[in-house]
């Protein structure tokens, strides 16, 4: 999407939004609950009349977080003869017959007042978080509730995967390097100066168990902005056991470790899981295992979309549909990928003038702007090099261990 009037593209939504007194949470579920909590650290749970709504063909509760629940029928009754359906959300937190009730009652997926709970649909406009939460808490309280942030700690990692998104294996080992501590430090500085709250923020890399510094990152955050982020966790590959001094850092800064599983291709991570996983139950850290049934392949070496003109090229990053940014040096690139690419030395971080913002010189409505897809051009230099992740995509399997390679330097 491209910017034609950057600071307002969303003052309709926001007016609207900012209306809203009832909200129907379809789900007595874990999370429904998880919905609930959210408002309720938001501080914003008691400006909504909130009703929690489940299906009539389960054994249903009459209570859930002490608000009624009420049956599918019954809030649309209420939604149809009580009150204004602009004034009124329905957020989406359990599968359970969901289409099935959606349709029989002819409340499409695509109103504006129907949202989804799932993180996994973050770059999806029915996303509860990014596309109702975030406008909402900025034009009804002037706070910025971000979605989520990615920072990368290393360019380190032990493994050399195929198509790895961070570009590891253009890297030359004697080259890769880890982000220092201080400069973690400005980082986060710089985006906690805008942002006022995080849903969710992770640690990423390369292999962020190499950098030395992990734990006085996790320690910074505990000490000064852990209250403002939601879900905070660490990304690794599960093959390098935490030492006591990472342990301790993660646990005091309730951080929990999405393990991410590679046993089938990588025999380190088979063995070293079980491991990692019995040292996170014994110092009671939080984790997932985190399994996926493909990887995507960008293939920007072979694609080739220059013949595009500025408005295919807008509509091709549409339809990629990421909404995966990357805070670097101050700025915030509107596509992770690219950056990653520059940080690789693929292409030149002086040729991305218009692939970013300053988080000093945003407003906070640029800010909300830029993070649901509004950007100068409306789509980035790299994506004339790139499959993306929407109707393209490549799909190849996860973590096939290769050689690794180098390119000649742009
Ligand atoms: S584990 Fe694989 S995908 Fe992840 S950073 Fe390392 S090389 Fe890249
Ligand atoms: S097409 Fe590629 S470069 Fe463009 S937004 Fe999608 S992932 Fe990023």
């Amino acid at each position: 999407m491209k910017w034609t009037n950057k600071g307002h593209e969303l003052d309709e939504l926001g007016a609207k939004y900012a209306r809203v007194r009832n909200l129907y949470i379809w789900g007595a579920c874990d999370d429904g609950k998880r919905c609930f909590d959210t408002l309720v650290w938001l501080n914003i749970s008691s400006g909504f009349n909130i009703t929690f709504v489940d299906s009539s063909l389960l054994k249903r509760q009459d209570l859930c977080c002490g608000r009624a629940v009420i049956s599918p029928e019954e809030m649309l009754i209420a939604l149809e003869l009580g009150e204004e359906r602009g004034n009124s959300v329905v957020v989406i937190c359990s599968a359970t017959y969901r289409k099935e009730m959606l349709s029989a009652f002819e409340y499409g997926e695509n109103q504006e007042n129907v949202f989804e709970w799932t993180y996994t649909s973050h770059a999806q406009k029915n996303n509860f978080i990014a596309h109702f939460l975030s406008i909402f808490m900025l034009y009804k309280y002037g706070i910025l509730f971000w979605l989520q942030m990615n920072f990368i700690s290393t360019y380190k990692c032990n493994l050399n995967c195929r198509s790895c998104l961070n570009f590891c294996d253009y890297i030359a080992n004697k080259e890769a390097k880890d982000v220092t501590f201080e400069e973690f430090k400005q980082h986060i500085d710089d985006v906690f100066s805008k942002v006022d709250f995080i849903y969710s923020f992770h640690i990423a890399g390369g292999e962020p168990f190499l950098n030395k510094d992990l734990p006085m990152y996790l320690d910074y955050v505990a000490n000064h902005y852990r209250s403002r982020i939601r879900k905070f966790f660490v990304v690794t590959n599960s093959t390098i056991t935490p030492p006591p001094r990472l342990l301790q850092a993660l646990k005091k800064a309730d951080c929990f470790v999405q393990l991410d599983d590679y046993s089938e291709t990588v025999p380190l991570c088979a063995e070293r899981l079980p491991i990692i996983k019995r040292l996170l139950d014994e110092h009671q850290i939080g984790y997932s295992v985190e399994t996926v049934p493909w990887w995507y392949d960008l293939q920007f070496e072979t694609t080739d979309n220059y013949s595009f003109d500025s408005r295919q090229l807008e509509e091709y990053r549409d339809s990629c549909n990421t909404l995966m940014h990357m805070y670097q040096y101050g700025r915030i690139y509107s596509c992770c990928f690219e950056i990653a690419t520059a940080n690789a030395r693929l292409i030149e971080i002086d040729e991305m003038t218009d692939a970013f913002i300053e988080i000093a010189e945003s407003s906070k409505i640029e800010f909300l702007e830029y993070s649901l897809g509004f950007t100068n051009k409306g789509y980035t230099d790299f994506c004339k090099r790139c499959r993306g992740l929407g109707a393209n995509a490549v799909k190849i399997p996860v973590a096939e261990q290769v050689p690794k390679r180098k390119l000649p330097r742009r």
